[in-house]
């Protein structure tokens, strides 16, 4: 991820990174890696362009909701400080109208779609 919030692709969204420092860590996270410096802090456009990628990747992988740092899974001072913070911060979550909630299933909309399914039954 670039300052600017140009997306670079690695292996692919689909391919197993081998950018986490240790085999559990590359079969249980995907990678994101953020193109600063240690002493850099990411730009607004960076943590946008994140946040819509943790969004698509979520939309594949319903069940990769934790985000956490380089340094929470290695012996490391990735992804900075300022990241880091911005981590812990949940700055990085996406937003949810990328995969949104279905509405509720009521007894009404129920009784609703079935008398559709008659009506449309009854032009038979
Ligand atoms: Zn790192």
């Amino acid at each position: 991820m670039a300052l600017d919030g140009t997306v670079l692709e690695g292996r692919g969204l689909l391919v197993r990174t081998g950018a986490n420092g240790t085999n559990a860590s590359n079969r249980d996270y995907l990678a994101i890696c953020l193109l600063i410096g240690p002493d850099q802090t990411p730009t607004t456009a960076m943590v946008e362009a994140v946040r819509e990628l943790i969004g698509v990747v979520q939309h594949y992988q319903p069940l990769a909701t934790e985000i956490i740092g380089h340094r929470d899974i290695k012996a490391t001072s990735c992804p900075g400080d300022d990241a880091y913070d911005l981590v812990r911060q949940s700055a990085f979550q996406p937003y949810t109208n990328v995969n949104p909630t279905p509405p509720p299933v009521t007894l009404a909309s129920r009784v609703e779609a079935l008398e559709a399914d008659v009506a449309a039954l009854k032009r038979w």
